[in-house]
């Protein structure tokens, strides 16, 4: 599938859109999710163009790679999780249900999250 420049994480990055930014590295943003499903509910995107978790594995450097764990460890850090825990999720196409295709990662937490699926 070829990047949309037109999806809302892109006008995020570009300065287009509106975003509450709680933290970022070289190749990593991390902000609020418009509609929290927990307490804590932030989204983690590369700043680079890359489409799903397939394309991100297959296309990324190393150092983009590296940029998007060293924001797990700092959101965790930011939150206060170590000890609680928290959930790290990415939706991948159709049957990931994958809604805006622009990489991201769901950072839940704050709460117990719950069971991780429904079926
Ligand atoms: P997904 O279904 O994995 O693609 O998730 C997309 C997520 O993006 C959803 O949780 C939305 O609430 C969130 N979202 C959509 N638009 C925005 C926005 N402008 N700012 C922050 N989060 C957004």
């Amino acid at each position: 599938m070829s990047y949309d420049n037109n999806n809302i994480f892109a006008k995020i990055l570009k300065g287009k859109a509106k975003a509450k930014i709680v933290y970022e590295n070289d190749h990593a943003l991390c902000f609020e999710d418009i509609f929290p499903k927990t307490k804590i509910h932030i989204l983690i995107i590369p700043k680079n163009e890359y489409t799903d978790i397939y394309d991100f594995s297959r296309n990324a450097s190393s150092k983009e790679k590296e940029s998007i764990f060293l924001a797990f460890e700092s959101l965790i850090d930011l939150y206060g999780l170590d000890k609680r825990g928290c959930r790290i999720i990415t939706n991948h196409g159709v049957d990931g249900r994958q809604e805006v295709p622009h990489l991201h990662f769901h950072f839940l937490g704050g709460e117990d999250v719950g069971r991780m699926t429904n079926i």
